[in-house]
């Protein structure tokens, strides 16, 4: 058991409604200032195997169980989400450096309501009859089974509850395989979810590497649904595994996402727009990291944009005035710092930032503008995952459309202008899961969420959460 911050937090595996460890553990460094937090279990195949056989064991009875009951228990976990509210964001920051004032005010709160909202909707689910020459047909929502859910470490409890609280809701059992990095918050999760009272194996954790546990996890023929949040190339390899079993799966991937600003922009809410693209020190998939600017006010709009862009405050994510923490690992920072050197060796300039920030050591990478790079670049078409914006000029709406449909990406975009007929012809050309229009971040847990082209495969949210975690069946009865 470690302790981080004064708060105990178990490195072993959740398996079966008990701790379980392995012969070997991995170590969890803080990204803050690297100091070793934790020493966590290294699961492979043998513990993959119990926690798939734990919630195999759990399915029919938690299957069987009445939604009035699983909505009550998954309100029992967002109770006890937000009783140790201040606990899992203290731990949060300090294993994945994304601030702690989001975490207390945002990200916590966020997850207890993705138990919440999904107990509820469970109870709004299913009144789908219709008649057919006089026969019923009866659309139901049946559990699938085993889901094996793998999740990043940019968001860690916020991606993983987003997926486990439709998985529970729907009457399936849960093995959760949280990333290497960030370990910890679904270790407390476990507790939380053994003190709501849920029963033994309906919800497990393995810790350990991608290719060792989670690549066992997603080869297990039990599992029945894989849900999986992360890298493009992570994707296609346990797509590859998926396809051996036929397991449906759902794939949120990366992004390159566009934010367009017309002239005819409020330049105010823009700047404070584009601005909001470094937050979480620009790991956010839905980042609008190329910002496309209408020539004519492009000059205006990159002053404006520096002004406050180097106001950020950046420093130790615990300390609640500041707006920009570290990067997640050392190999991280250094390959968000190979993609900005290579653009500027190619010519590209930076306006701000350029690299890492020394005067802080550790894992601190400068807020940076890039302008001035080749059309078809690596940086205007690979995901950064950094504090790292590039700023392009277009001129009138086609070349903003193309030039923002142009990349193999289609996760989400963000147009700000003030012409509401422009915004409406604009957001109907854009190839994007999510649009916001002179907004951004603005999330119902209803709405479909996913991405087109390489950032995913199928939608959640809402019914469409059901929908994937589910059998859905039709039965059709005469007069
Ligand atoms: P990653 O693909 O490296 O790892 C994600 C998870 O997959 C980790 O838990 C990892 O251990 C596991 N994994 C790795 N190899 C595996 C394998 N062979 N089999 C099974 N599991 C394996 O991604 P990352 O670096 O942790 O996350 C960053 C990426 O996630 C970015 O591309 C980002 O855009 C994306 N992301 C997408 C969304 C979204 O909703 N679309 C949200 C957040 C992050």
């Amino acid at each position: 058991m470690a302790t981080v911050a004064g708060i105990p937090v178990h490195g072993d595996h959740w398996i079966g409604g008990e701790r379980v460890g392995s012969p070997t553990t991995f170590d969890d460094h803080s990204p803050i200032d690297q100091t070793l937090l934790a020493q966590v279990a290294r699961g492979g195949a043998a513990e993959v195997d119990a926690a798939v056989g734990a919630a195999h064991a759990a399915f029919p009875a938690w299957a069987a169980t009445s939604r009035a009951e699983r909505a009550r228990l998954l309100h029992a976990i967002a109770d006890g989400v937000e009783a140790r509210l201040e606990d899992l964001a203290i731990v949060e920051t300090t294993d994945n450096g994304a601030l702690l004032r989001s975490h207390l005010r945002g990200v916590m709160p966020r997850v207890a309501h993705n138990f919440r909202f999904f107990a509820d909707w469970l109870l709004e689910l299913g009144h789908e009859d219709f008649e057919t020459r006089g026969h019923t047909n009866h659309v139901s929502w049946d559990p699938a089974g085993v889901c094996a859910l793998i999740t990043p470490w940019n968001a860690p409890l916020m991606l993983a509850t987003w997926k486990i609280a439709p998985a529970l809701a729907a009457g399936n059992t849960v093995v959760l395989k949280p990333a290497e990095w960030t370990p910890l918050t679904a270790s407390l999760l476990a507790d939380i979810t053994a003190e709501a009272g849920l029963p033994a194996g309906v919800f497990n954790v393995v810790q350990g590497y991608g290719a060792e546990a989670g690549a066992a996890l997603v080869a297990d023929p039990r599992v029945r649904r894989i849900s999986f949040t992360g890298s493009v190339p992570t994707a296609r390899t346990i797509a590859s595994a998926a396809a051996a079993n036929l397991t449906p799966l759902s794939l949120e991937l990366g992004g390159k996402s566009p934010l367009i600003v017309f002239a005819d922009a409020d330049l105010d809410l823009a700047v404070n727009l584009a601005v909001e693209q470094y937050d979480n020190a620009g790991q956010v998939c839905l980042a609008g990291t190329r910002l496309l600017v209408e020539e004519s006010v492009a000059e205006e709009f990159t002053a404006r944009f520096v002004e406050r862009a180097t106001a950020l405050k950046q420093g130790d994510p615990r300390d609640l005035s500041t707006d920009l923490g570290p990067n997640i690992h050392p190999r991280h920072l250094e390959r968000i710092d190979g993609f900005v050197q290579r653009a500027l060796e190619a010519g590209a300039k930076a306006v701000i930032g350029g690299g890492p920030n020394t005067d802080l050591g550790g894992q601190y990478y400068r807020p940076t503008l890039i302008t001035g790079a080749a059309e078809g670049s690596e940086i205007l078409t690979e995901e950064v995952f950094g504090p790292v914006l590039t700023l392009q000029t277009f001129t009138g709406e086609q070349q903003a459309v193309e030039m923002a449909n142009g990349t193999r990406f289609g996760l989400a975009a963000t147009l700000i202008t003030g012409d509401q007929e422009r915004a409406e012809r604009v957001s109907a050309q854009l190839v994007a899961g999510t649009v916001w229009v002179n907004c951004f971040f603005v999330r119902d847990l209803k709405a479909p969420f996913g991405g087109s082209r390489e950032s995913g495969v199928g939608r959640e949210g809402g019914t469409w959460s059901f929908d994937f975690y589910c059998d859905v069946k039709n039965t059709v009865s005469a007069p």
